[in-house]
This record gives C-alpha cells, structure tokens and sequence, in this order.
C-alpha cells in the first residue's frame, strides 16, 4: 500500500500532514515514512524466512543514520561502498560483521578500517586490488575475507548509467576470467575465498537477468568447486526496480516472486549438483528498501509563463535531487493540497543556475505560487547524491512514524558550508 495518500484533501505520510511539516521544519524536505521502509524489509526478510540468506542493505540509496538503525534493528545487514560508509554503520549501531565492502576503488585506509572492524566479506573487483587487499592483511597479521564480483555478461536493460553488469563496464571480473583470478586468490595467503557476487544494474523491472546472473554464477561455482574452491555463499547483488509511476511504465515483478524463483533454482541445483551442500545467499538491495518511502517537499517560489512553456519554479533543485537531470529520470510530481481550477502544463525548475536544472517536465498541474509539491518515490539516490551547488545548504529530513514526526538530519546552514575553507596566508 501507498504510504502517501490524500486525506481531507492534503497529501499526508501515514498519519502526518505535508502542510504541517513544511511549516515546522520548512522546504526542501526529504519526507519518509518509517512504516513503507519496514513493509519494504520484511518483504524480503519474509521471503527469506527458515533460510541461509542476509539481506544487505545498500546504503549508498540512502544512508541516514536513523534509517540504517531502523534497518539494523529489523535484522539488515550492510553493503558499503566506502570507509565513510562503513563509519555510517558502526555510527548507526549496525553490525560491521554483516557488512560487505563493494567497489571498484578500495584505498589502503579503507581496507585497513574494514579489517579492523571485522567485516563479513570484500567484494573484490580486480587482481591488483586481490594484490594490495592480501598485503594490508598480511601487514594487520589477518586474513580477509573475500569474494570475486563476477561480470556475467547479462544485459540488464535499464539506463546506461546504472547497468553494470555488460562487457564494456568497469565493474566486476570478467565472466572468462573469472576462474583464472579465483586461483589467483586461492594462492594468496592472507586471503580466504569465501563467496562469489554480481550486481548487473538497477531499476531492473524484471528478473529474467537476474536470474540468467543467478545461472552464469551457479556454473562458475561448480566448476571451482571440482577445483578444491569450495564457496560459502552466493550474492546476487541488488538492483530489483520500484514503480516511478510514469504513464505505461510497466510494474517491478514483486520481490516475493523474484525470491521465490530464485531461490527455487538455488534449491534445484543444490539438490542435484552440489550434493545437498548448504550455501548462503546474499542480497544487496537498496532502491527497492527505500525509494517509495520517500518524498522531497518543495514550495512553489514562482510561475513563470514562457514563450514555449510554463515553468513552477521551487525551493528544491538539481542539487537536492539529481535523478532526472543524471538519468533523465521521471518522478511523480503531486500537488500537496490539490486545488480547482484549469490546469496548465509546467515544467517544475529548481533556481539553479543551469538548464539541466529541472525536477519534472510537462506536467499537468493546477496551482499558484505558495503551493507545495511532493516529488514522489524520492527515498532512493535522493539525499545521497545531494551537493551544495550554488552554496545550496541540503535540505532537512523528516521521518514519520505514524502521527509522529522526526527530525533525522538538520537543514544545512550556508555558513556551515565554507567553514572548512580558508584565506591565502
Ligand atoms: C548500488 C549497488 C547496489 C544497490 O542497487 P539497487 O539498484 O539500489 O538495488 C547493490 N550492490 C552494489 C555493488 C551496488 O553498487
């Protein structure tokens, strides 16, 4: 169910009035509701129910303390991206034994910090960072554990920038090399090869390449383990897609059925192929935990008619939210307090300094300066990939538990903003 719906006429978060919240805590505001994040957990939790699995959240989609701690408490374990983030974990109360370390660019002080903290696994990416992450354990007296992030070469269909799993991206090793690194690893002292994981992209609405991905890491792990490299687990990655909610977008296959399909294939293989041996398996979802919990709250500064086309132009920008100028994304666009009256087709701008500045194009809308508008399905790569472009302090972030609302990141100040710079001497 929606977690943000009219009631008397104003679109509410559960039991919390928008109206309410931008008078209290002011615009842009990131709102999310705490319910739709728990629904959002449980429905893989639950389908991972009597089973070997972890569910690692990847937090680069939204990495709030609070939220991580809601998460932690629900049983979530980590995906991590940087020692920042692995900081973010141990700040949230979260277990640095349920986290994984992926990325391409792991720093020695990174994976110093990682080791200290005993992660769960690194998802190594390359034979030089194989070669680097067996010197550092060797320098601590450790060993690390790791897997190999496999490429399978599946084709995702989703934006360019977001599939990752295709030949001609920097992640991951390459399906035919594959063997080849993991004998690499195997003969590295200080590392213990644990498991194998891919992530082929994000938004994937369905999951035949997901489990085409599933297929490609089932046979290298037959293969190693005829070699004497015996896997402890399976990461699938994340990338299970929401519904934006543009007209004739089709919906994501639910994440009940895509685990069910998967683990069913897990089981048939197990019972035929790798003799009934048990093997964890691991998730790295983020959009699908976070994006419909949330909506970026914006008032209405302006209407500027054009010459082409009407702009709204609102207090949140580019910087607040990056999605539709990266990715040329589509987000919802509702009008808080919807009113009567003709409805004119705007394109909602931020007042960034930029054309690339805009939140939503050509969209019917009936309102008058003042108003407030909810950019829907915003919990996800909404917050995280925000800047201060323009010395654009980020917006404040609310999360509603039932009536209840609570502040979980302050409104930036501008001031705080070059306090770190400095004069020439
Ligand atoms: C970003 C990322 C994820 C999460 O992807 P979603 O599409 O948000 O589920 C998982 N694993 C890795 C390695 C990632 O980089």
């Amino acid at each position: 169910m929606s977690h943000f719906s009219y009631q008397n006429g104003v679109l509410h978060a559960d039991g919390a009035a928008l109206p309410a919240i931008a008078d209290q805590f002011g615009t842009p505001t990131y709102v999310y509701s705490k319910a739709a994040l728990l629904e959002n957990f449980g429905a893989y939790f639950d389908a991972c129910k009597g089973r070997d699995a972890l569910v690692c959240y990847a937090m680069k989609a939204n990495s709030n303390l609070a939220i991580l701690d809601l998460l932690g408490r629900e049983g979530a374990g980590f995906d991590i991206v940087s020692g920042g983030e692995l900081l973010r974990v141990i700040a949230a109360g979260g277990d640095p034994g349920k986290t994984i370390f992926s990325g391409i660019g792991k720093t020695v002080d990174e994976m110093t910090l990682a080791l200290e903290k005993n992660i769960l696994c690194f998802n190594v990416e390359s034979i030089p960072e194989l070669h680097r992450l067996n010197e550092v354990a060797a320098g601590m007296g450790k060993r690390a554990p790791v897997s190999l992030r496999v490429n399978p070469n599946v084709d995702a269909k989703t934006h360019p920038y977001i599939a990752t799993g295709l030949k001609a991206n920097k992640f991951g090793v390459a399906f035919d090399d594959a063997l080849d690194t993991y004998r690499a690893a195997a003969a590295l002292p200080n590392l213990d090869v644990v498991g194998i994981d891919c992530h082929i992209g994000s938004q994937l609405l369905d999951d035949a390449p997901l489990l085409e991905a599933l297929d490609k890491l089932i046979e290298l792990i037959d293969q190693l383990g005829s070699e004497g490299i015996n896997l402890h687990h399976l990461d699938i990655g994340g990338g299970l897609g929401v519904d934006y909610g543009a007209e004739g977008d089709k919906p994501p296959v639910p994440v009940g059925t895509y685990l069910g399909r998967l683990f069913a294939r897990i089981d048939a293989w197990r019972a035929e192929k790798h003799g009934g041996q048990p093997i964890k398996v691991i998730f790295e979802p983020g959009r699908s935990i976070v994006a419909n919990t949330g909506v970026l709250l914006t008032r209405i500064e302006f209407l500027k008619p054009g010459v082409e086309k009407n702009f709204a132009i609102v207090d949140a920008a580019m910087n607040d939210l990056m999605r539709p100028t990266l990715y040329q994304a589509w987000m919802g666009v509702q009008p808080v307090a919807p009113r009567d009256g003709d409805k004119l087709i705007y394109d909602v701008v931020g007042p960034i300094c930029e054309s690339g500045d805009w939140l939503a194009r050509e969209r019917e809308l009936a309102v008058e300066p003042g108003d407030l508008l909810a950019i829907m399905t915003a919990g996800a790569y909404g917050m995280t990939m925000a800047s201060n472009y323009n010395t654009r302090g980020r917006a404040a972030e609310v999360i509603v538990d039932g009536e209840q609302v609570h502040l979980v990141r302050q409104r930036e100040n501008p001031a705080d903003l070059f306090a770190l710079e400095s004069l020439l001497k």
